[in-house]
């Protein structure tokens, strides 16, 4: 059984909270920022204060938000491959749409839309946007997005940075870093709350990314796209923890290409070694939504399965697995919780829900609409529904494919 499936058990304790929302302090909805009362010298309101990132990790647990252009391309927004960062202009109201389930669905952060909007990414073959738009351009038009939705809800707004191709063209750390600030302009002359570089395969990159990072006097944070054996140098990945704390980099972590149960090992292996040599970065992990087990020493994760990227449905988590998952690294010393490519705001809700004791009783407001442990189904007019109505149902089952003949795993994958 995988690690975080086996604390399923673990689960019934914490929701059991969430089973008794009457005798709980709990608060549904999206939390608006509270103005103060005080006037400042001009007669107007003090500006409202939202705890930054730092804050909010040092008192507890923060919940990311989940996949955006897997998730655009299946509604018919994004293309597969070049994964076409101009849907921020092409349908800027899907991206909305997005946006808002995330915050619907209880999370405390929301990432803008920037995957892959690099100037050398958004000019290599396959891409048609770089003829006609640049980074910059791209990166500013989704944070007006995210500050559309947002208004004054209180929630973090993340500025983030894809993998560069410059640094696999062997360019050096000078080209490298200056494909990172044009990145990163929009984020600054939007002021979003923190910084983060993701999908990163190599660390010497992260780290090249922190140091320019750093140098903007907001939070900073950095995740691989790495498993068990580590980065695509063979570094493995205690050593990349430290050297990204090293680098400076506040948050630390893990996202995409490999699935909650390994990704929980691999951080397990940076914590260690961090421990060891007594840094303390806060933890972050955004995993796959889907089950992997059989690419956990694959450099490159999910791509290597042959259903990747556009069959993967069966595998995907439930809302009870995203609900372990946040247990689980929550119980490691994880801090920020989100998920990557495969995470709905189904999921997402699943893990404000099982952290919500742990964030003050915070619940999204799409946990109005959610019962844990299928409770609400003991009202259906269908006795097989009524009779699903229980933690042990969900518990005990265990999901099928429905396509007889097929494999648990991939016994062939692609290389
Ligand atoms: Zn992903």
């Amino acid at each position: 059984m995988s690690l975080y499936l086996s604390r399923l058990s673990k689960i019934v304790r914490h929701q059991g909270l969430l089973q008794k929302p009457s005798v709980l302090a709990v608060s549904h909805g999206v939390r608006k920022l509270c103005r103060s009362a005080a006037m400042n010298k001009d007669g107007a309101p003090d500006p409202v204060r939202k705890k930054g990132l730092l804050e909010r990790l040092r008192e507890g647990p923060v919940v990311g938000d989940g996949s955006y252009v897997f998730t655009l391309e299946r509604r018919g927004y994004v293309l597969a491959g070049p994964w076409t960062p101009e849907v921020v202009i092409d349908h800027p109201e899907a991206v909305k749409s997005l946006h808002r389930e995330y915050l619907h669905a209880g999370a405390d952060v929301l990432q803008a839309s920037t995957f892959y909007s690099s100037d050398d990414k958004l000019t290599m073959p396959g891409h048609e946007a770089g003829r006609t738009i640049t980074c910059k351009e791209l990166n500013d038009k989704a944070c007006t997005i995210l500050k559309e939705v947002v208004g004054d809800a209180d929630v973090l707004l993340c500025g983030a940075m894809s993998p560069t191709p410059s640094y696999l063209d062997g360019k050096g750390k000078q080209a490298v870093q200056q494909e990172y600030a044009k990145q990163m302009q929009a984020f600054i002359d939007h002021d979003l709350d923190f910084l983060l570089a993701e999908f990163l395969g190599h660390v010497e990159e992260a780290e090249w990314a922190i140091e320019l990072m750093k140098t903007k006097g907001k939070p900073v944070a950095c995740t691989l796209r790495i498993g068990p054996k580590g980065d695509c140098a063979k570094v493995p990945p205690g050593e990349c923890a430290v050297r990204m704390a090293d680098a400076g980099a506040d948050v630390i972590g893990l996202n995409c290409l490999f699935d909650p149960n390994t990704s929980l090992k691999t951080m397990e292996l940076m914590k260690t070694e961090l421990d060891k040599r007594g840094l303390s970065p806060y933890l972050m992990m955004q995993p796959l939504g889907f089950h992997c087990p059989e690419v956990e020493n694959e450099d490159e994760g999910y791509q290597m399965l042959p259903e990747c990227p556009f069959a993967l449905e069966p595998r995907q988590l439930t809302r009870f697995e995203a609900h372990a998952f946040a247990r689980s690294a929550y119980d490691l010393g994880v801090r920020y919780i989100g998920g990557c490519c495969g995470f709905e705001p189904h999921h997402i809700r699943a893990i404000s829900e099982e952290l919500s004791q742990e964030r003050g009783g915070k619940l999204g407001e799409a946990s109005k609409k959610h019962v844990p442990w299928g409770g609400a189904l003991k009202d259906s007019m269908l006795e097989p529904n009524r009779n699903k109505a229980s933690r042990q149902h969900w518990e005990m089952t265990k999901p099928a494919s429905g396509r007889p003949g097929h494999p648990d795993v991939q016994s062939k994958l692609i290389h």
